[in-house]
């Protein structure tokens, strides 16, 4: 083992698909309240879910106004009146929760690390009632030593709060033996900046870095990790 012992893995769209998972639970709980979804109204809901997202990442929005508001967009942007907010959204998170597809090559990832020693730790922003459930069905809370959920711990990353609580639940965990692995510049790889840890950027399309963001290494396949772990010797 290298300079690295201890990897945060972001969840979705990293180890698991959440694209896939979103799309089949939101048809679902669509039809489940009558309301019939085109593929317009699919990415339109998307880009709104990812704006309110991205608002909680810069601190501008509050998990309550990010699971709610999207919702309230989205229904108000097609005149949908008579569905309640709240009642879609808990519907919404089951569902989420009972529904996963692994990532290319995430699960095989996971358990060669754990065959080499890694201790291996989830930190996500996703809710909680989802993430547990996407992780039980998964596997993932068995292969891994842990999991961090934004709602429970309080601050969502790129929080360098979301951060010092998990290093205060890992007694003996030092910060230059850690590395974040996740998909995304502005809640993985800045939290990771901002907790002082190495970044590793996963960039399955080749994306370029459009932010002041550090990187310190990037992976296009998640079967390429392992390989860069063992090269980095101290
Ligand atoms: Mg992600």
């Amino acid at each position: 083992m290298g300079k690295y012992s201890v990897i945060f893995w972001d969840l979705d769209q990293t180890l698991l698909n959440f694209d896939l998972s979103q799309r089949c639970a939101i048809s679902k709980v669509f039809r489940h309240f009558g309301l019939a979804v085109d593929e317009r109204m699919l990415a339109r809901y998307d880009a709104i879910n990812r704006e309110y997202w991205s608002r909680l990442e810069l601190g501008e929005a509050d998990r309550e106004e990010v699971l709610l508001g999207r919702f309230r967009t989205f229904f108000e942007e097609f005149g949908i009146e008579r569905i309640d907010p709240e009642e879609i959204n808990s519907r919404y998170q089951e569902e989420l929760g009972s529904i996963y597809f692994y990532m290319d090559g995430a699960k095989e990832t996971v358990l060669e690390l754990g065959r080499r020693g890694y201790r291996q730790y989830i930190l996500t922003n996703g809710s909680a009632v989802a993430q547990a459930g996407k992780m039980k069905l998964s596997g993932l809370s068995e292969m891994t030593d842990g999991v961090f959920v934004s709602e429970t711990i309080g601050f969502p990353k790129p929080m360098k709060a979301f951060y010092d609580a998990c290093f205060r639940a890992l007694p003996g965990v030092g910060r230059t033996s850690c590395i974040m692995v996740g998909d995304s510049l502005t809640s993985d790889m800045r939290g990771a900046n901002n907790a002082g840890i190495a970044a590793c950027w996963f960039n399955p399309e080749g994306r370029s870095n459009d932010t002041e963001v550090r990187i310190d290494y990037e992976i296009r396949r998640l079967a390429q990790l392992p390989a860069i772990l063992e090269e980095e010797y101290v």
